[in-house]
């Protein structure tokens, strides 16, 4: 098993990352817990998963139990276990820091248990309660939304899901890098939350088009908008048009959905603009898919980047060169198609704000990823009330009008990641489960 200081980078799109465990390297791992009380690792689950519960399980020879008490919080704790950062949560908690030693493989465990009890096959593990007679309509069939639509199945509710491509899973189908979810894991996970039963997926329907808000309003009992960022942000520099300079999320998606040989074409030389996970998956890809030179810019420090430690790390042994406090002015080109991107080196005023200074630099290239972020379609929001450019929630998941919810990355309940999504999403059920009993 590869210690922290191991950090490789995948060498094709689609080798897995972090191979599962064999039963007999899980068991000696979970042996390694101290099944601390008060377990820190638990405290800093978003999911609130009993860790040293499923661990303990592990041991025993357990793993259907242990994938129980995963799912049982977390009913994407398959996901999960391969895409969340558990550098920067549960594993940077675990005691066995302190003791100089790595931390409880915390993730790759929780994936031995999810897979195996996926690989059994089987009924749904779970059970609905006695039907309410009510419906609820979740918009968005990604984490936030496939989490509350199988918790309010649970919960004894009939659910309706709109969603707008032809494919459940949002971001975990159509935004992560394959090396993170080999084969075709997310829409094997989206079958199995399905299968509880009481959810009537519609596929084709984008809110604001196919599907209006006043509608399912009128229609259903409750609504749940799970609709994540669906726009993306530009860079409002001159030269943005020109061939060559292309979206990190689309980038990503067309590569998630190419068949084996069809993959898009990338430059020889590429620029990535942005610190985050979608900067990060973008410049290894480029880098796997042939590009000679990948340049990753971020306008601050790498502290700042919200990529962690260890995925920077990663896009460094794959030769992605990492330039900080850089910020682009222009993108030049030549006979319509990108040639340079010239950054202002950038530093902290001294009220600690951004400020570009007058030294530039210029760098070739004949493909530019932008990766700055994305932002919500407010438009299909029909008078929504906003917060941050989110859509304002209370701590029961209200939004501004009654009988509306919301989570997932469409609102600002903590971090934008797939298990805030899930959390969201299940604790959003719960809520609406109180509204209509109420
Ligand atoms: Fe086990 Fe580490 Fe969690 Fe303690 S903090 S329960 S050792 S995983």
């Amino acid at each position: 098993m590869s210690g922290p200081g191991a950090v490789t980078a995948p060498r094709t799109l689609d080798e897995d990352l972090a191979p599962q465990l064999t039963p007999r390297q899980s068991v000696a791992e979970s042996t390694r817990c101290l099944y601390c009380y008060d377990a820190p690792c638990v405290r800093a689950c978003p999911t609130g998963i009993d860790i040293p519960g499923f661990i303990r399980r592990i041991a025993n020879g357990q793993p259907h139990g242990a994938a129980m008490t995963i799912l049982g919080q977390n009913i994407m704790g398959g996901t999960c276990a391969r895409v969340c950062p558990t550098e920067v949560l549960c594993e940077q908690a675990c005691v066995l820091n302190g003791a100089e030693q790595r931390p409880v493989s915390i993730g790759r465990l929780q994936r031995f248990a999810t897979d195996a009890l996926m690989r059994e096959g089987g009924p749904h593990p779970f059970a609905r309660a006695p039907s309410s007679g009510k419906r609820v309509a979740v918009v968005g069939a990604g984490p936030a939304g496939l989490a509350c639509a199988h918790r309010l199945a649970m919960l004894g509710h009939e659910v309706e899901i709109y969603e707008a491509k032809d494919k459940a899973g949002g971001l975990n189908e159509y935004g992560i890098a394959a090396y993170k979810m080999v084969q075709d894991f997310a829409r094997r996970e989206a079958k199995f939350i399905l299968a509880i039963g009481g959810i009537k997926l519609h596929y084709g329907k984008a809110l604001g088009r196919q599907v209006k808000l006043d509608e399912l309003a009128a229609k259903f009992d409750a609504v749940f908008l799970g609709v994540g960022l669906g726009d993306t942000r530009d860079l409002d520099i001159a030269g943005e048009e020109l061939r060559g300079v292309a979206d990190a999320v689309a980038f990503i998606e067309k590569l998630r959905q190419a068949k084996k040989g069809g993959f898009p074409r990338v430059g020889k030389r590429v620029v990535v603009i942005g610190g985050g996970n979608t900067a990060i998956d973008a410049a290894i890809q480029s880098r796997i898919l042939g590009a000679a030179e990948v340049t990753m810019v971020y306008r601050r420090g790498p502290e700042q980047m919200s990529a962690t430690g260890y995925e920077q790390q990663l896009a460094k042994s794959a030769g992605v060169v990492v330039h900080t406090w850089l910020a682009p002015r222009k993108i030049k080109g030549s006979g319509g198609k990108v040639a340079a991107v010239e950054f202002a080196r950038t530093r902290l005023d001294g009220k600690g704000k951004l400020a570009e200074t007058k030294e530039t630099i210029s760098i070739p290239c004949d493909m530019v990823l932008k990766a700055v972020g994305q932002t919500l379609v407010e438009k299909t929001l029909a008078g929504l009330a906003l917060k941050g450019g989110k859509i304002a929630v209370d701590k029961d998941y209200r939004t501004s009008r009654k009988g509306v919810f919301a989570g997932g990355d469409c609102t600002k309940t903590g971090e934008d990641l797939t298990v805030q999504a899930v959390q969201d999403g299940k604790l959003a059920a719960h809520a609406i489960d109180r509204y209509l009993r109420a």
